[in-house]
């Protein structure tokens, strides 16, 4: 073999690969279709028809819930934004404990201070980096009224272990999924594994608006309270007749109508995009086993990884990960990178 790349020998690659692209002329198109409408956004903040949004958020919703098999997706602006109305929506206030993992992306751990209450770090697993449930339970005080899940790297979280928790103990488990479009446990998707889910269409994810976020929820009384607190929450409760609704804290987390129609090609996109992450996972697997210091992934038992990222444990401490970009992996960690082609 000829001297390495990192030693000086002659590199394999010398281009940076093209970035992952997933807009096409079907985005373009509904983009034309809403700008020819002019009505870029249809929302009212007052109890009306339009409460709800327009026809482009309306019909995303419904595609979205049906895609993932829930009752309610009620779409927002972001998945951050998201996590916010989920908590809220929860009821938790000040002084409430919710249990939050150390090792995700920012929101999902800071959600609960926006309402005052307390974020309390659980570890993780060691072998599949999501929420550990014996260090939830140590966790779990007389305050404690949710576990924020999150579904890392595409991963799904401990369900059976986490839920039991949350059932003897009486808690709301909000399930961050942002990472996980399309990863099942059982046969059921990420997002609905909770008592409310969290996706993200930001640019970085599986499928993207630029920016945005959908929560799922099968319960009819917390959709309610998500669909109030993304849009001002100041709905007439008087005409609604629902006593229980007043002094919520509302927003403005609403999505536009854009964004709404590209995320309704984005999602029919999702499992063609899926599988060319599978393929290429499969060629790595088998190009990267024989290498000594590395170790594949671990996938929990009876689920199907949405691999957001690939993560590989590299001599048993420095932790790498694996971007795609379509047919190629781009991996990395702080030091090196290793590049790996896969011909098309
Ligand atoms: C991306 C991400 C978010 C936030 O998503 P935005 O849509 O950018 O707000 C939250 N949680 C996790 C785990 C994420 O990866």
């Amino acid at each position: 073999m000829s001297q390495l790349a990192i030693h000086g020998g002659p590199k394999v690659r010398n281009d940076y690969f093209p970035p992952y692209r997933t807009i096409g002329t079907e985005e373009e198109a509904a983009v034309k279709r809403v700008l020819d409408s002019g009505v870029l956004s249809r929302f009212l903040g007052t109890w009306h028809e339009d409460f709800l949004g327009g026809p482009e958020v309306r019909a995303l919703e419904e595609e979205w819930a049906d895609h993932f098999g829930v009752k309610h997706a009620i779409a927002v602006n972001s998945a951050t934004s998201g996590l916010y109305c989920a908590v809220g929506a929860a009821g938790i206030g000040p002084g409430d404990e919710v249990i939050v993992s150390p090792y995700t992306m920012s929101a999902s751990a800071i959600a609960p201070l926006i309402y005052n209450a307390i974020p309390v770090f659980s570890d993780i697993e060691e072998d599949y980096y999501c929420l550990s449930p014996q260090s939830i339970e140590q966790r779990i005080t007389p305050r404690t009224k949710a576990i924020i899940v999150v579904d890392l790297f595409g991963q799904v979280f401990d369900v059976d272990a986490i839920r039991a928790l949350a059932k003897k103990h009486q808690l709301l488990v909000i399930e961050d999924c942002a990472q996980a479009p399309g990863a099942t446990y059982r046969g059921q998707f990420a997002g609905t594994l909770g008592d409310m889910g969290v996706f993200s269409l930001n640019y970085h994810k599986h499928i993207h608006t630029g920016e945005g976020g959908i929560i799922v929820t099968q319960n009819d009384d917390l959709a309610e309270k998500l669909r109030l607190i993304r849009n001002h929450a100041e709905a007439v409760v008087e005409a609604r007749g629902t006593a229980s609704l007043v002094n919520m804290l509302g927003f403005n987390y609403r999505m536009t109508e854009i964004e709404a129609a590209i995320a309704r090609e984005q999602l029919k996109k999702l499992p063609r995009l899926l599988r060319e992450r599978w393929d290429n996972i499969a060629y790595l697997s088998e190009k990267l086993q024989s290498i000594p210091c590395l170790t594949l992934p671990k996938i929990r038992p009876e689920t199907g990884h949405a691999f957001y990222l690939h993560t590989l444990t590299y001599c048993a401490h420095n932790k790498m990960d694996m971007v795609f970009s379509k047919g190629r992996v781009r991996l990395f960690n702080a030091g090196a990178t290793l590049l790996i082609e896969k011909t098309a």
